[in-house]
């Protein structure tokens, strides 16, 4: 089995199970986030800061939400996007906050809770929609560019030194709260990216397990499948349902291979398995035994059918290899019910023995069991 793709971690993927849940987040942040906009723009409509930053907010938040809504595929592009948006502005009210004499509105305290706060936010929403280097790197910058304009504003007006302390344990919790964000991260796609190996790994399963039970030259089932099923029909015909049982043997097929070449020989045996696949039911199994033998096994079908439908199928058989091959094949065809309970070789063998009949009559015919069966 060849390695599970190693998926790389710079972008998230659209199949990141994740995806949907950070959709339905949106759209309820969103819903939260216009109407606590407007209530606080009604309520403090008199300050500076909100007047002049909220309508461009209300805007962004606007057009965020009709693509989440209309474009879902926009939707980690845009979010990265208004993030970064969203980190810009409130770094300015910040500022601006700062550099504002308390009676317009500035001055340290007000930056509590609700302007740190949005910044503690913006680092979490960072870890949902960027990948973890790249909120990692996306929280350094915004606490970085933070220290440095909370210390610009200090070095601005001395009055309020005192409040260094307050900024450098501002950074510290920041700084934490990334690294504990960094390591969730991580986690998190580590376990994304196992969950995709084990669903790589199961598919790549199902199909050898494929592969385990066809022949690869025509793609009929092979043996082992044909053995399952016959001992999994053996019980479905002691509950009463009949099963039949076709063995065909193409006639002559060694002069085929011997006049046409062995190539065309396998070309004559693939037709003849789409034949068969085609027509009978898509429940019905066509194995190749090996060879030039096939059989099909067609639950639902009792005795007089069943030799009605191999007689169609030695017809059809040899009109299709006549007319896609150019090569003139006959089958003689053995036909026999399940029995209940019987095992795989006991009902190949009586199907194998009516071939021979057929064989024995003269070839290119359908010989049927006539015996009663055990129902
Ligand atoms: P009969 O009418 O008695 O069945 O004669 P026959 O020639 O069909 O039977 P025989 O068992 O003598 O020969 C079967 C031939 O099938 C021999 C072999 O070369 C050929 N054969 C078996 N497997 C393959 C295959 O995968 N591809 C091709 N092209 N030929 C195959
Ligand atoms: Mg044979
Ligand atoms: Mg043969």
């Amino acid at each position: 089995m060849s390695a599970p793709h190693r998926q790389g971690s710079s972008t998230r993927r659209p199949d990141d199970p994740t995806s949907a849940a950070i959709r339905r987040v949106l759209v309820v942040c969103l819903g939260v986030g216009l109407v606590t906009l407007v209530v606080v723009a009604a309520l403090r409509w008199s300050d500076p800061v909100t007047r002049g930053a909220f309508p461009a907010l209300g805007l962004v938040i606007g057009v965020f939400g009709w693509l989440v809504l209309r474009h879902p595929s926009a939707v980690v592009v845009a979010s990265r996007l208004v993030l970064i948006v969203l980190d810009a502005g409130w770094l300015v009210m910040l500022g601006l906050r700062l550099a504002l004499p308390p009676e317009r509105g500035g001055g340290w305290d007000e930056l509590f809770p609700t302007v740190f706060m949005g910044l503690v936010l913006f680092l979490v929403i960072g870890y949902v929609i960027f990948d973890t280097r790249q909120a990692g790197l996306h929280a350094a910058v915004v606490i970085l560019v933070i220290l440095a304009v909370g210390s610009g504003a200090l070095i601005g007006q001395p009055q309020h030194r005192h409040h260094v302390l307050d900024l450098v344990r501002y950074g510290i919790y920041l700084g934490v709260l990334t690294a504990m964000l960094h390591v969730l991260s991580r986690s998190k796609e580590q376990a994304t990216r196992a969950l995709q190996a084990a669903r790589y790994a199961s598919a790549e399963a199902a199909s050898m397990r494929e592969m385990a039970y066809r022949d690869p030259l025509t793609g009929a089932a092979n043996r082992r499948r044909l053995d399952d099923e016959l001992v999994y029909q053996a019980r479905l015909v002691a509950s009463g349902i009949p099963v039949a049982l076709v063995y065909l043997d193409l006639d002559h097929f060694k002069q085929i291979n011997d006049a046409y070449g062995h190539e065309t020989g396998d070309r004559v045996l693939a037709t003849v398995a789409t034949v068969l696949e085609r027509g009978l039911r898509s429940g019905d199994v066509v194995a190749r035994l090996g060879g030039e033998e096939f059989v099909a096994v067609a639950p639902g079908l009792d005795r007089a059918a069943a030799a009605q439908t191999a007689e169609r199928l030695r017809r059809a058989l040899t009109e299709a290899v006549a007319a896609q091959v150019g090569v003139q094949v006959t089958a003689s065809v053995g036909v026999t019910m399940v029995r209940p309970g019987e095992s795989p070789q006991a009902v190949i063998a009586r199907a194998d023995a009516l071939m021979y009949r057929a064989k024995r009559d003269g070839r290119n015919r359908v010989v049927a069991d006539t015996a009663p069966s055990e129902e």
